[in-house]
């Protein structure tokens, strides 16, 4: 794969990518490969080869996927802003465009945080996951470039500590495969289970291969027969036919012998002949001529066309029986539906006319957006979340079917009312019973792929049990059972909560009036997005956030808390003989208002946490689900991907009299740390600025960045703040910062 000098993987990729993607692309290529080199320099590989090679094979891998020039580009240029000591994502931006930059960004976070330990913390692995998934929310592309990176590394993990290389394989296997199988590209995921397989266990795999290999070679020759007949027949009937034996992957035949107790010899699919024609209807016309020559096996026949696999997957799949009884598989597919086996989700940018895959993919990627806002909005911490999601997302699945034949894949174990959650929220607080094939189930029935599920609901149903928490397998259903009682139940909840909490903190004997106040829970609150503490209360009291968390994170707030009001009196002590001292006034900000939507004044509406908009600020309002209308500056980073759903904009105005109070946090640039923290907070003392958070850090020789946080009013008084900074001696920048 690897062509054995730099020089000449180069020279291939160039003329590839430009064959491609034209001269002109071609060029910009060419200089990410001179710039990806030069940042490089002379690191190297384990393998002693030279880094580039590394990046090379990435982009080349992509480019065989099909994927766009952009993904390819941001492909060669994957490691240079994680390795180059001064490549920013700017940098990438001016030099490429601003679409690569953003891809490898999202490639960097993730390899940084792929650095950590990763299977032994568990924190540390959930942590990651959560940056996996939120990378996926925001553009699949990048997580494409990652399983890309990844294959090279498996491919060149022999060169790694034995350590390394399990610890590699293993999560290769418990995260990335899976990865690869829901976006549906095949060809990832059985490379990668394959090296992960033989590196995790390497007697088995060594046994398997040898198996297989003894085995395939005697099917070979029993299935050339076949074939021969076969390819007669397609001619006869006119059918331009591609025909090929399709051996089988080790790992998924190490797994189909242990899952079913099988020997070799009863896998029936160890070679498949695949047969590849050009259109629907010669599909079905190739079936009919081949099992009219071969006795098909019965109730092994899928029809995958008619019904394709949530990940899209298409084909015809049969078993047969040869002239000496001996079993084997025939797959018939399409051209395009080969591609689509073999590329999934990376087929979506080969095929951009092909909109059936297109709107299928952005069903999919839209319906992973919302898991991933439901199961932040309702969990305390990236831990939890990564938990929800990775329950829903990555296990085995079960596909099932609604009356009207639409396939929906749901958890291993899920029951029919997580198939009812999946269908609409009102429908599973509604629901009264199901029905399974026809038949009345339990609603703790345990779904089977291939069932067809009726929900039957009523009206006089007010609502969920409370024990259909320990019935419902999804955490998209739990979490909306639990939304429901949250709203049902709420002052029975606060009453609860505040009991919990007190309970909570006797048993640690600290004394909970002093916790709660305003500065302490502020933060809670805004980090659940909960607009009072009645609501953190309720929360409590229903179940979606334990006590002992909240305790815990108000008490860490206290503790910072004192250590800031330590350090900025000292910093005044310091500064009171050079300048006249007045306190800041102890303000906090308040939870969010202060905006008007246009036609519906009462609406409530949040502000995002990615731009934090300011009064003064342009601003446009988007309809979430479920959560009012959140507030974006109308130069927000995340405009592109919200105005995919233009319908959803809404006009909103500022109030002009409002007295709310707004965060913003300016990044400042400084020469001297010490002397310009005393300045700074001098500064914003005298203008009675209230600064809420303050976060340095030295770089070099004394120079330092800091982030300071500040309420403010609006955009005028957060620009004269700015400029009366600027002036000081020591800064040499301040600007705003566009949220976190
Ligand atoms: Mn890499």
């Amino acid at each position: 794969m690897i062509p054995f000098s730099v020089e000449m993987a180069k020279e291939e990729l160039l003329q590839k990518f430009s064959a491609k993607f034209g001269s002109e692309k071609g060029k910009t290529m060419e200089e990410a490969v001179a710039f990806a080199e030069a940042v490089h320099g002379e690191q190297k590989r384990e393998s002693g080869e030279p880094y580039i090679i590394h990046p090379i094979a990435v982009a080349e891998y992509l480019l065989d996927m099909g994927m766009d020039a952009a993904t390819v580009i941001a492909g060669v240029l994957h490691d240079t802003v994680e390795d180059g000591k001064n490549i920013t994502p700017d940098e990438i931006s001016k030099r490429f465009s601003p679409e690569v930059a953003h891809l490898v960004d999202g490639v960097t976070k993730l390899t940084r945080s792929g650095q950590k330990e990763y299977v032994t913390k568990k924190q540390e692995q959930n942590e990651n996951l959560t940056k996996l998934f939120l990378a996926i929310a925001d553009d699949v592309r990048v997580v494409i470039i990652k399983l890309a990176d990844r294959l090279h590394n498996m491919h060149t993990l022999e060169y790694c500590t034995r350590e390394k290389q399990i610890r590699k394989a293993k999560e290769t296997l418990e995260v990335y495969t899976p990865l690869a199988h829901r976006f549906g590209i095949g060809v990832l995921r059985s490379e990668l289970e394959d090296l992960s397989f033989k590196y995790l266990m390497p007697e088995e795999y060594e046994r398997i291969r040898s198996l297989v290999s003894r085995q395939q070679e005697e099917r070979l020759k029993l299935l050339g027969t076949a074939m021969e007949r076969m390819r007669e027949l397609m001619k006869e009937a006119g059918i331009d036919a591609e025909l090929s034996g399709r051996p089988k992957h080790l790992y998924s035949t190490y797994r189909k012998m242990q899952r079913n107790n099988a020997s070799i010899g009863e896998i029936y699919d160890l070679i498949a002949i695949r047969v590849i024609v050009n259109t629907v209807n010669d599909c079905y016309a190739a079936l009919g001529i081949i099992h009219a020559e071969w006795k098909p096996l019965p109730g092994r026949f899928k029809d995958y066309i008619a019904m394709p696999k949530p990940n899209l997957y298409r084909s015809l799949h049969t078993t047969l029986m040869n002239k000496n009884g001996i079993p084997f598989e025939v797959q018939i597919r399409t051209h395009e539906m080969h591609e689509t086996a073999e590329y999934g989700v990376a087929a979506h940018w080969m095929y951009k006319e092909g909109r059936t895959v297109q709107t299928e993919m952005d069903k999919r990627t839209s319906w992973l957006r919302q898991v991933v806002q439901e199961a932040k909005d309702n969990s305390e911490d990236n831990s939890e979340f990564a938990e929800n999601v990775v329950k829903d997302y990555l296990g085995e699945y079960v596909y099932v079917l609604t009356p009207k034949g639409e396939i929906l894949d749901l958890p291993i174990g899920s029951t029919p009312l997580d198939f009812a959650y999946r269908i609409h929220t009102n429908v599973g607080h509604h629901t009264q019973h199901a029905r399974v094939n026809g038949n009345m189930v339990r609603l703790d029935y345990v779904l089977k792929t291939n069932d067809v599920v009726e929900i039957i609901t009523s009206n006089t149903q007010a609502g969920p049990s409370r024990d259909w928490l320990n019935i419902v397998k999804t955490q998209s259903a739990k979490n909306r059972i639990k939304q429901w009682f949250k709203k049902a139940n709420r002052e029975e909840n606060i009453q609860k909560g505040r009991e919990m909490l007190e309970d909570a903190a006797k048993r640690q004997a600290v004394d909970i009036a002093a916790l709660m106040k305003p500065e302490f829970y502020g933060d809670i609150l805004k980090k659940l997005t909960l607009p009072s503490v009645d609501e953190l209360y309720s929360a409590i009291g229903y179940g979606g956030i334990s006590s002992g968390q909240v305790l815990h994170r108000l008490m860490e707030m206290k503790r910072k808390a004192d250590k800031l009001e330590e350090m900025q009196e000292r910093l005044q002590n310091a500064a009171a003989h050079t300048a006249p001292h007045s306190p800041a006034p102890q303000k906090k900000p308040k939870p969010t208002n202060g905006v008007i939507v246009a036609g519906d004044p009462g609406m409530s509406v949040h502000f995002s946490n990615c731009c934090n908009p300011l009064p003064g600020d342009r601003i446009v309002g988007y309809i979430t689900r479920g959560r009012g209308v959140s507030i974006h500056r109308a130069d927000c980073r995340n405009m592109a991907r919200l105005a995919q759903e233009p319908e959803r904009f809404v006009p909103v105005e500022w109030a002009t009299s409002s007295t709310e109070e707004f965060s913003a946090t300016v990044y400042i640039h400084v020469v001297d740390k010490t002397g310009s923290l005393l300045e700074i907070s001098r500064l914003l003392t005298t203008m009675n600025v209230y600064i809420s958070d303050m976060k340095a850090q030295t770089t070099v020789d004394g120079v330092a960045t800091m982030l300071v946080t500040f309420v403010v009013s609006d955009t005028d008084q957060l620009n004269h703040i700015m400029s009366n900074l600027r002036k000081l001696k020591s800064v040499i920048e301040v600007r705003r910062v566009n949220g976190r």
